[in-house]
Formats: C-alpha cells, structure tokens, sequence
C-alpha cells in the first residue's frame, strides 16, 4: 500500500474559453470556473477533475461517463456544497 493521496487543493479562478474545470496532477489542483452555473454542473465538473487527479491516465470518455454516475448518485442522496 502506498502513502494515502493528499485531497487536491480546489482553486476558483476564470479559465479560458468554455473550459469549466482543469486538473493538474503535478500539482495536485482543481481549477473550477466561477461561471459555473447550477450547483449540480459544479458537482459533476468537481467529480470529473478529482476523477482525472485518481486516475490520471484514465480516457476523457470514461472520466465523463464515471464522473457523471457518481456526480448523479451523490445529487440523488442530497449531497449539497456548504460554505466552507
Ligand atoms: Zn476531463
């Protein structure tokens, strides 16, 4: 068993483009837009980065698809974002 991961650090900042999220395993960051709409867009785009960071060399499409189901299950069961 390896060390356990350090939880990536989450940094809001205006990305360019269209782009929503970023992930960056070197640094172990997550870059969210501000812009991001709904809370549920904020969560999936979170799942999908911290998704990137576990398994780096994991396919966008299977990133996608995964991150959506568990983004879809942790909505369903009320999963919210509280001010931190
Ligand atoms: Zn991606």
């Amino acid at each position: 068993m390896g060390k356990k991961p350090k939880v990536p650090k989450v940094i809001v900042r205006p990305l360019p483009g269209d782009i929503a999220g970023l992930a960056c395993k070197k640094d172990n960051t997550i870059e969210l837009d501000p812009n991001i709409i709904t809370e549920r867009e904020r969560l999936r785009v979170t799942v999908h980065e911290a998704y990137h960071i576990a398994e780096w060399k994991a396919t966008e499409k299977k990133v996608d698809r995964i991150s959506r189901q568990i983004a879809d299950v942790l909505w369903s069961q009320g999963y919210r974002r509280t001010s931190l």
